[in-house]
């Protein structure tokens, strides 16, 4: 067999082997710690290794009997790779991953000590939740919440812990996690994509969605990290010179990886694979000490669980590399922030993208009708889109430094672009046979060429076609992935039906075919998608003058865009295919607000604190430095001391004045977060954090920084721009 072999280093777990390199054998050490389809067929009888293949196909409900035999096959195999303990391992709104382990030891009956673990403790558990943030569902109920296994993601050992993927609700059923409405909507997605792939191709007969994230990141020294207390606290600088040197260069982009950081991508990458993450692509990114990681991509369910983990392991293995990593959307201003590109597509069980152009123009034809959906979809609820990737942090990313604008856009390209004009001019009804004959060979027909040079050079599109999938760039680095998804598979779910029963409506007719049904359909909905396309410059006046005048939701705050869950139409999307209950979605606004919030307050008090106890009292000993200089000079020189002291005077000058700005606006931000902390009302809270404190941020920002190119550098107490991007 032809391995592929790779340099890594050792262990995860294991601290002395920091600097020991092994070799290993991807084919061979790919997803061992994953109790993955194939350990299910090892370690199962072929009856039951069928009736579950069934529940995960399916999605039905599981026997007691066959939970059993799973858990005592997932036991052993979990002991034998030296797991001591397992956990249901889910995913809560806080936006981290949360795990409880529980020993597989237990006492029987006779004391002795017994290992333990049977169907129901695989199926269901009931961590003490009551600290996860539920907006308010849980309060109103009993306190209590339920994991529950999901059986479509396998179980993994991470560490020494057997981890079990599972949702997390209520007492009464209302999810409390993220997964539970992306898998609400996968099935949702399944069932409208699937009757209109029957269209052409009769047999299908389940649509995945599929996801491949690209994962940003900084990496820093830890060492020097430690210096910021808003870098521990709040992920991100809250103050800080540009460096002299930035990104002006470009010079890091695809650049060579740095020693440091590439022994860390090399763990990183070897526990990945242990985990059946498939990592495939690492480099520099735009800003200095910025990577990318991407995988291929998975199904969704699954890709958006590899993420969640991906995150955590990521922190561990930086940390026994001396480094932070930053997921914040933008820790640095100035420079570029982090994203993660969600690419979005769909695949049959047959393992065909619909999303990807074939070889016949009936195939093109069906990529043409989930292309055109789904922009129709994005279309129909870009506020909501818009509502799913907006937070704190990202709304510091959006709209500079290359990120997309905070207004969702569609790119399709120049060629594509053509072909929809193309196709907007076919005729009502029955299509003539010329008519046809040349759309097939030249509109159509021609797709998958043309598609071969379909790029988008500026990257500042939030959605964007790219040859076989849509790339959501708006979504960013800390996100997670099942949010957006979740509305992305919602609203194509939604559209699809749409479609599907309007070409229905249509085959009403007996002397309709299909095919010119579905060109009728299409080029209708061709007519209201311009509203959603745009191809140009996303920063420029005219774009966002022009967004407003096409009625797209214009960047307004990010409470407001929060919102966008609980617009009447988005209630009726999520109702009507059960992904969300009208209380759901109340919840999970709150709890968006709420975070926002939150977010907000602790940079507002991580800020005042560093501005008063950090900066103003070294820009006083620098200050006393000078008054002790001036002082001498006056002892030497008499009365001619002051052509020889008055720059230093000035420079006295200058921070008193900085230092008195400093002051009061931290001052008058702490008065504005009592005001705002006053409101009951979680939006009246977050727009008056939004819009009240907020600004002072930049403006105490602003003085900060000028005292740090005043004030003496061995002094400075906290770490520098230049010194936290450019230290390898
Ligand atoms: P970029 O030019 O944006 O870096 P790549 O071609 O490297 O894009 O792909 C980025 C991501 O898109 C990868 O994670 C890849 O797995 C994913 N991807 C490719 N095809 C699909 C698909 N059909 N569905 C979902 N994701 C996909
Ligand atoms: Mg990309």
């Amino acid at each position: 067999m032809n391995s592929l072999r790779f340099e890594a280093l050792n262990g995860l777990f294991n601290n002395n082997s920091k600097k020991t390199s092994f070799v290993y054998d991807t084919e061979a050490e790919f997803a061992q710690n994953v109790f993955n389809d194939l350990a299910l067929q090892k370690s199962l009888n072929q009856d039951a290794y069928q009736e579950i293949s069934k529940v995960i196909f399916k999605g039905t409900k599981i026997s007691r009997a066959l939970a059993d035999q799973i858990a005592a096959a997932m036991r052993s195999w979990a002991r034998s790779k030296g797991a001591t303990h397992y956990t249901h391992w889910f995913q809560p709104l806080t936006g981290a991953t949360a795990e409880k382990h529980q020993s597989f030891f237990d006492l029987s009956d006779a004391s002795q000590a017994i290992e333990q673990f049977d169907g129901s403790q695989l199926v269901q558990q009931e961590p003490d939740a009551s600290s996860f943030p539920s907006g308010g569902i849980r309060n109103t109920f009993e306190a209590r919440g339920y994991t529950a296994w999901d059986p479509t993601s396998p179980a993994f050992i991470y560490g020494k812990t057997l981890c079990i993927p599972t949702i997390f609700v209520s007492y009464t059923g209302e999810a409390l996690d993220y997964k539970t409405p992306l898998i609400r909507s996968l099935s949702q997605l399944d069932k409208a994509a699937t009757e209109v792939a029957r269209y052409f191709d009769k047999n299908t007969q389940k649509v995945y969605a599929t996801l491949g994230w690209e994962q940003e990141y900084f990496l820093i020294d830890k060492t020097l990290a430690a210096s910021r207390p808003d870098l521990i606290l709040t992920g991100r600088t809250l103050m800080g010179h540009e460096s002299a040197k930035g990104q002006q260069l470009n010079d890091h982009y695809f650049g060579s990886i740095p020693a440091r950081a590439l022994s860390f991508m090399q763990e990183l990458e070897y526990q990945s694979l242990l985990l059946g993450i498939p990592v495939k692509t690492r480099h520099n990114e735009v800003a200095p000490a910025q990577f990318e990681l991407a995988p291929i991509f998975e199904e969704a369910n699954l890709s958006v669980d590899h993420n969640a983990l991906l995150l955590d392991v990521m922190n561990k293995i930086a940390d026994k590399h001396d480094f932070m990593v930053l997921l914040h959307e933008k820790p640095f201003s100035g420079i570029n922030g982090s994203g993660k590109h969600n690419n979005w597509s769909l695949k049959t069980s047959s393992g065909i993208n619909l999303l990807s152009p074939g070889k016949t123009p009936m195939n093109n034809l069906q990529f043409l009708t989930f292309f055109i959906n789904t922009i129709v979809a994005v279309l129909n609820h870009e506020s909501l889109l818009r509502g799913s990737i907006v937070s704190a942090s990202n709304e510091l990313r959006l709209g500079s430094d290359e990120a997309p604008m905070p207004i969702i856009s569609v790119f399709i390209g120049e060629q594509l672009t053509d072909v929809l004009n193309n196709l907007e001019q076919v005729s009502e009804g029955k299509l003539s046979p010329k008519e046809k004959t040349d759309l097939k060979l030249n509109v159509i027909g021609k797709i998958p060429e043309i598609l071969l040079d379909n790029t988008d050079q500026n990257r500042t599109s939030p959605f964007a076609f790219t040859g076989n999938k849509f790339e959501f760039r708006a979504v960013g680095s800390k996100t997670n992935c099942a949010k957006p998804i979740t509305v992305l598979n919602s609203i194509v779910a939604e559209q699809l039906s749409i479609f599907k029963a309007k070409v229905d409506g249509r085959l009403e007719n007996p002397k309709m075919k299909k095919d010119d049904a579905i060109f009728n359909e299409l080029r209708d909905s061709i007519k209201h998608i311009r509203t959603i396309l745009f191809e140009g410059d996303g920063y420029s006046e005219t774009w966002i003058k022009n967004a407003k005048k096409r009625g797209l939701n214009p960047a307004t705050s990010t409470p407001d865009a929060i919102k966008a869950y609980l617009a009447p139409k988005s209630i009726t999307l999520f109702k009507g295919l059960k992904v969300f209950s009208e209380r759901e979605l109340e919840s999970r606004v709150e709890v968006d607000l709420q975070q926002y919030t939150y977010a907000l307050q602790i940079e507002g008090r991580a800020l005042g604190d560093i501005a008063r106890n950090h900066i103003i009292p070294t820009a006083i000993k620098y200050q006393n430095t000078l008054i002790d200089n001036v002082k001498g000079l006056k002892e030497i020189y008499g009365k001619d001391f002051e052509s020889h002291a008055k720059e230093q005077m000035l420079i006295l000058e200058r921070i008193s004045g900085h230092i008195a700005q400093i002051n009061l606006g931290v001052g008058d931000m702490i008065s504005e977060r009592k005001k705002a902390n006053l409101l009951d009302d979680s939006y009246e809270k977050a727009s008056a954090y939004h819009k009240l404190v907020k600004p002072y941020f930049e403006s105490i920002r602003y003085h900060c920084d000028k005292l740090e190119l005043l004030v003496d550098n061995s002094i400075w107490p906290l770490a520098k721009y230049r010194e936290l991007l450019f230290s390898r």
